[in-house]
């Protein structure tokens, strides 16, 4: 659709001889996909959304060369039916911030120069002529920025533990793997402003002393490889890769690696293990990655999101960063908001905002008018919250004390009419499916947990299986080796916690 949208835009502006006088682009993500395919009008951005192939002529012909909005593209607010005709003005967009995801949707990704007229390489600049690298470690502390990934770690922190381990060859490596289901936060960073990324890699090769990076991607994703590999050649050719870099004595390349869909492979040892041609399997820490990581170097591994945040904490500074969000958790949060909800899309919100707020006001509410029942954060690894946590605040600690956790951020809303029983078990059944086997606990663990599950769910089950499930769910979190496995039993635990009536009814109708 985007395709010939796109394609029919240029021929239509070429039938009028505009074709060098307005340019059509292709950007990243704008966020909204329950709206796509969008274009926006530059200078005056104008937003039309749900916009189809047939629909180009109408836009060059009325706006472009009559200078008046195709009022039926435009959003139409559910609240009072009025045409919107700003992002700016949209409920979807209002309350975000939008810091890692600053350029998606308003650069052209395949285009370096837009992305330098945006700011872009200027802190990879400032850090290599103004800084040591001991004093970018301090700022990216001080900023309070915690890993995106899911394990919330410092990152300063851990830029400062590979700083100081001594070795001839360290790596940078970012960790594209994303695997949860519905989760499509970093494969959205890469596509729409993947030099965001290589500029932050940069950086963190200066401050840990390493002039390697690697990008760990799943294969799944090509344009997000395509256009990683374009913004890489184009970085060399502008000397912002290679050696000495805007002319110091850094020097750093970085090289693409592809993962095969294993979501085990998110974990930074299994994921080490892969890149390095062995099976895609965790190993005990210590050691840890800092000390001995790929190829039994000292490596620092951060996700794309994490990445991502780094460049603008540099150019608007630590303060400015930590300004934003709760205590304990700095910055902001992106989510994939999915599920039965109206505006299902890419959200970048500060730490700190409510589930309400997100559900209801980003989100549209739940579709067909239908009752809230709960959310499901941190994907297979979180748990599902109820309506009692609406208020609470989204952070690190809040999410962990509610008996969920952030994740990499997926999101996904359930209503009335979902069976949290199968819920369960739709999880139960992935982490199954994508354990690599190797620790008993979790191999054989969950299998029979998933089979109680199973039994339960099909109305064969008793009280006693009830019982069964919560005693096994706390041994296979108790002595799993991975975080795959130590949390693989959440959505388990969390909807005996919230939903036992649930499970109740399924046993009763046993009876
Ligand atoms: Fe593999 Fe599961 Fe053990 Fe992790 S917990 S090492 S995924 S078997």
């Amino acid at each position: 659709q985007s395709d010939l949208l796109k394609a029919n835009l240029k021929n239509r502006l070429a039938d009028h001889g505009l074709q060098n006088e307005v340019q059509v682009l292709q950007t990243g993500c704008f966020g909204f996909c329950e709206k796509g395919p969008i274009v926006k009008i530059q200078p005056d951005n104008t937003f039309y959304v749900s916009v189809e192939p047939k629909d180009a002529i109408e836009i060059v012909d009325e706006h472009i060369l009559k200078g008046r909005k195709v009022e039926h593209l435009l959003f139409k607010d559910p609240k009072n039916d009025k045409r919107v005709d700003d992002s700016k003005h949209m409920d979807f967009y209002k309350k975000q911030v939008r810091i890692a995801l600053r350029n998606c949707g308003f650069i052209n990704p395949e285009n370096i120069e837009e992305y330098i007229g945006n700011d872009g390489y200027a802190a990879l600049g400032t850090c290599l002529e103004n800084y040591k690298p001991t004093e970018v470690i301090d700022l990216i502390k001080k900023s309070g920025l915690r890993g995106r990934g899911g394990g919330g770690f410092p990152t300063g922190l851990k830029w400062e533990i590979t700083n100081k381990v001594e070795a001839d060859q360290k790596y940078v490596v970012c960790n594209a793997d994303e695997g949860d289901p519905g989760a499509f936060m970093d494969r959205s960073i890469l596509e729409g402003d993947p030099h965001s990324v290589i500029e932050a890699m940069a950086i963190c090769g200066y401050c840990i002393g390493a002039s390697k990076g690697l990008v760990y991607i799943r294969a799944e994703y090509p344009l997000a490889i395509k256009r990683l590999k374009v913004a890489l050649e184009q970085a060399a050719e502008y000397g912002l890769l290679g050696e000495k870099i805007l002319g110091s004595d850094f020097d750093f390349e970085i090289e693409i690696r592809y993962g095969a869909g294993a979501f085990v492979c998110g974990e930074e040892t299994a994921l080490i293990h892969s890149m390095e041609g062995l099976r895609g399997e965790p190993t005990f820490k210590p050691p840890f990655p800092s000390e001995s990581g790929y190829m039994g170097k000292p490596t620092n591994v951060n996700n794309v999101e994490t990445f991502a945040n780094i460049p603008p904490i540099i150019n608007k500074g630590a303060d400015w960063f930590a300004g934003i969000g709760t205590e304990k958790s700095k910055g902001t949060k992106v989510f994939a908001l999915a599920g039965k909800i109206n505006n299902v899309g890419l959200i970048e919100v500060p730490m700190g905002i409510t589930l309400r707020e997100v559900i209801y006001d980003i989100g549209g509410g739940i579709k067909d008018g239908k009752e809230f029942k709960a959310v499901q954060t941190g994907g297979p690894s979180g748990g599902c919250l109820t309506k009692d946590f609406l208020d609470t605040p989204i952070d690190y600690d809040n999410l962990l004390a509610a008996g969920s956790m952030m994740g990499s951020g997926g999101m996904i809303v359930m209503d009335e009419d979902d069976c949290m029983v199968s819920i369960a078990k739709f999880y139960l059944e992935f982490t199954l499916d994508e354990s690599c086997g190797k620790c008993t606990p979790c191999r054989i663990g969950n299998k029979r947990l998933f089979e109680i599950l199973d039994s339960i769910s099909q109305g064969k089950g008793t009280k006693e299986d009830i019982d069964k499930l919560r005693r096994l769910s706390y041994v296979i979190k108790d002595s799993s080796l991975c975080g795959l496995g130590q949390t693989s039993p959440n959505p388990v635990l969390s909807t005996l916690d919230h939903f036992i009536d649930e499970y109740n009814a399924h046993v009763e109708h046993h009876k």
